[in-house]
């Protein structure tokens, strides 16, 4: 008998199963809108042109080799990965009040960002997290041996943001909290606060102390301007507040694999910033010694060369662009077909993912009877349409709630 022959059997992460489930089905309409992954119109993983022209680049560079990158990562991605999301003239920057660590992508930032909390902000508080979140943040919440709390966000009755739930959350929560926020495209609903609606959240995170922790996966793929996506994250650094940030290089590079991603810290001054990046440096050193340099070497190529760069926004907006075309189709069909219900919502929300509002037994009949694989809480994955499966997808919809 093993030693651990009386453990749980832990149960398979939902998203990556529903995968598994789609990749078996022999029928040949069915439709993959669960993974949160970005795919052309002929439903194929799309490697961006830019990133194929940069891996050229640093593949017939002689000096390119295999050696560790430091503690904290690649340098020149880590400075470029600041500026991009506090944007090129932040006084924080400026100020060197900016601590950056690179990590293994979003997933790695967010886990060192809540353990450097754990260690040196206060464990005696929650971690307040939007109801519904990315299905992983629990998870790495409880993962450091921190407490979540969850605040109001998504009203069913609107398919939009419950803001004064919201509000109303972070006032009753303990003084000096950590507020989990979405820099943008919220994951999984597509619902983001408007500019003055983050202004009363700040205003009411700034009245209670609370600590803000963003975490930004989509910039630039979000709306597909790189600037509008960051202007949380730069409205609440312009403020004053101190504040943790993760970035992820997933989507808006398309590095998936690759891991590619950033914790930045931005504290009061230039003699906080040293010891906070001394000490993520400690942290990162016992986890996993050296982040890897591919995806690094890529992004910073890309981020620090003018050329480059623009023509890698042209490639977020392909992306993006798309996505908000399949939007409109879609509501465009379902309006023709007169569904009932509003599906305003559809066009409103924003990033790769729409609640559609569709029940957990119309999600059962999607997948039974139409082979269409998408998440019980009625999440799809905009990249998962494309013009070939749209038509199918929008009758299939019209069924199931009639
Ligand atoms: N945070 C959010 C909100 C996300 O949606 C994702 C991607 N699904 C991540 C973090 C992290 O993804 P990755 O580790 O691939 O960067």
């Amino acid at each position: 008998e093993s030693l651990f022959q009386n453990i749980p059997l832990a149960e398979p992460d939902k998203i990556f199963h529903l995968t598994a489930t789609y990749v078996q089905d022999k029928f040949p309409q069915k439709v993959n809108l669960g993974v949160g992954a970005y795919r052309d119109n002929d439903g194929n993983p799309w490697i961006l042109p830019v990133v194929r022209k940069a891996e050229q680049i640093i593949i017939n560079d002689p000096n390119t080799n295999h050696e560790y990158l430091q503690i904290t990562g690649l340098p020149t991605f880590r400075t470029a990965s600041a500026k991009l999301i506090l944007g090129v003239d932040s006084p924080a920057i400026k100020e060197n009040r900016v601590s950056t660590c690179q990590s293994i992508s979003g997933t790695g930032a967010n886990h060192l960002g809540f353990l450097f909390l754990s260690r040196f902000y206060r464990k005696d508080v929650p971690v307040l997290i939007s109801n519904p979140t990315w299905v992983n943040h629990k998870d790495i919440v409880r993962s450091v041996g921190l407490e979540f709390r969850e605040y109001a966000y998504y009203n069913p009755k609107t398919n939009g943001l419950d803001i004064d739930g919201f509000l109303e959350a972070l006032n009753d929560a303990p003084n000096g909290s950590i507020v989990l926020l979405h820099a943008c495209a919220h994951n999984p609903t597509g619902v983001d606060p408007s500019q003055e609606q983050w202004c009363k959240i700040a205003d009411v995170i700034g009245a209670k102390n609370h600590f803000p922790f963003f975490d930004c996966a989509y910039q630039g793929f979000a709306s597909g301007d790189l600037d509008k996506d960051a202007w949380a994250v730069r409205h609440f650094v312009q403020r004053g507040f101190e504040l943790l940030i993760c970035q992820s290089y997933s989507k808006n590079f398309g590095l998936y694999g690759q891991r590619a991603g950033c914790l930045t810290v931005v504290s009061k001054n230039a003699d906080a910033a040293i010891k906070i990046e001394s000490q993520l440096a400690r942290l990162q050193r016992a986890e996993i010694s050296n982040p890897p340099a591919y995806g690094a070497r890529i992004v910073s190529l890309v981020l620090n060369d003018p050329q480059l760069h623009a023509e890698w926004v042209e490639d977020l907006r392909t992306m993006s662009y798309r996505i908000i075309e399949m939007r409109k189709q879609l509501y465009d069909k379902l309006i023709e077909l007169r569904t009932p219900g509003t599906w305003n919502h559809i066009l409103e929300q924003i990033g790769m993912f729409s609640y559609t509002g569709l029940r957990t037994s119309q999600v059962k009949v999607l997948i039974q009877k139409y082979h269409i694989y998408l998440t019980d809480n009625g999440r799809i994955s905009m990249a998962g349409l494309s013009t070939k499966n749209i038509d199918y997808f929008a009758k299939s919809l019209d069924d199931v709630v009639r």
